[in-house]
């Protein structure tokens, strides 16, 4: 009997000790710096490196605008911006995925901007909405800042932080699976397993796999009391004003766009200097992914976005490089096929059948013209941007998802990557 307790004392402590190195004492992403990027189209002057550039010269107007840009752009890997003061503090524009992430952007903010009478400080921080990959970061900025942002990312934000625990939960423990899953192999062992078996294992591979890329951001380090909470709410034509020194109204224009890419979007604009910081109503070089949709809002949304502003224009998008009015429209262009395929292509499948929405999805992507691929990397994504579609249609309204059923199909787009990358297209199609 006492050898029995000892084993299982020795068992127990070896699980522990498993747990501790690869889950508790694990290395997290300290930048997007060494992060893979595929070669996407970037403008001259802009290119797709980590950290701050600056879009305009000091001379163009008494705001200088800078990027934060996170290569490669995908899952989380989102950017920010900054609107230089000559003269004072200036504005930030959206946090990071995490506090670590964030406190290196700003501790780089300094450096970057250095000149300026503002010296890169912070004013306020404006967010363009509220998804976690921009506001996770938050406690990075000190609190006595005040944060600005629309009444419905406000509200969202707050739905969020009562959600952080149970997403912090499935990330580590997905995170450990992986971890034990390479021991037996990893997802090498796919085509080994009887067909049988192999769907189940796909979804437990899959689910640990985006939890392992997830698992690389500090979460641990999030305090869910200090997400995002406005000084106050602002809407379209609002000034923004800095409560420091003499507080002339930025020459910032604040724009509501609706819930279209998430819960509630919004752009600024900076005439002056002819910069958009758009959020992510732009996915430059990686496919745009639609949480609420449908994508004729979109299309309009980009459209007016053209309207107000011009070619000579800048934009930064809240995932991938810089760009101009030509990269609006290559994602206003996803969009448009979005549209059409979901209406025209699966006018077989009828609408009023939710149960046929993942059909519709997969045939979206299969269609996708290859042009369209050529602009966006992860093309799989707009599967999940057609399900969309099809509950935005049904329900005459942008759809609303939980952090629930983001993560689930973020877990089916590592079902896609693992079927592709370790199952022949042979097994895809007639075994699974
Ligand atoms: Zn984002």
């Amino acid at each position: 009997m006492n050898r029995c307790f000892f084993l299982f004392g020795i068992l127990l402590s070896a699980i522990g000790f498993f747990a501790w190195k690869h889950v508790f004492n694990r290395q997290h992403y300290q930048d997007s710096c060494s992060n893979f990027r595929s070669p996407v189209r970037t403008l001259e002057g802009h290119p797709f490196t980590c950290g701050w550039q600056q879009l305009r010269p000091k001379t163009f107007g008494d705001f200088v605008p800078y990027a934060f840009i996170q290569p490669n752009g995908s899952w989380c890997w989102s950017n920010a911006g900054f609107m230089a003061s000559l003269h004072g503090p200036g504005l930030l524009v959206d946090t990071l995925m995490d506090p670590v992430l964030t406190s290196t952007m700003v501790a780089e903010l300094k450096p970057a901007t250095g000149t300026g009478g503002g010296e890169g400080r912070i004013g306020a921080v404006v967010f363009t909405h509220p998804d976690v990959d921009h506001i996770l970061g938050n406690q990075a900025v000190s609190m006595e800042v005040p944060r600005l942002g629309d009444v419905k990312a406000q509200q969202d934000i707050l739905a969020q932080a009562k959600t952080l625990h149970r997403m912090r939960f499935t990330v580590n423990l997905g995170y450990l699976l992986w971890q034990a899953l390479q021991l037996i192999g990893g997802p090498r062992l796919l085509p080994s397993l009887p067909g049988w078996m192999r769907p189940r294992a796909l979804q437990v591979f899959s689910f640990a796999n985006y939890a392992f890329k997830l698992g690389g951001f500090n979460l641990h380090t999030i305090d869910a009391d200090k997400l995002p909470a406005f000084a106050k709410t602002i809407q379209t034509g609002d000034e923004i004003t800095l409560d420091i020194g003499d507080a002339s109204p930025l020459p910032v224009k604040f724009w509501q766009m609706g819930s279209i890419h998430s819960k509630s979007d919004s752009v600024l604009l900076l005439p002056q200097s002819r910069v958009c910081y758009t959020g992510d109503l732009l996915f430059i070089g990686i496919a745009p992914v639609m949480w609420a949709g449908p994508a004729k809002s979109w299309v309009t949304a980009l459209d007016d976005l053209l309207k107000a502003t011009g070619e000579d224009w800048l934009f930064v998008p809240g995932h991938g490089p810089v760009t101009d009015a030509i990269g609006v429209q290559h994602v206003k262009s996803y969009f448009e096929y979005l549209h059409q395929a979901v209406s025209e292509n699966c006018a077989d499948l009828p609408l009023m059948q939710p149960e046929l929405d993942e059909t519709c999805a997969w045939r979206t992507l299969e269609r996708m013209p290859n042009q369209l691929k050529e602009h966006f990397h992860e093309p799989e994504r707009i599967v999940i941007c057609a399900v969309i579609e099809r509950v935005a249609l049904r329900t005459g309204a942008p759809a609303k998802v939980d952090v629930k059923f983001k993560l689930q199909w973020i877990s089916k787009m590592s079902e896609y990557e693992l079927k592709r990358d370790y199952l022949s297209t042979r097994l895809m199609r007639s075994e699974l």
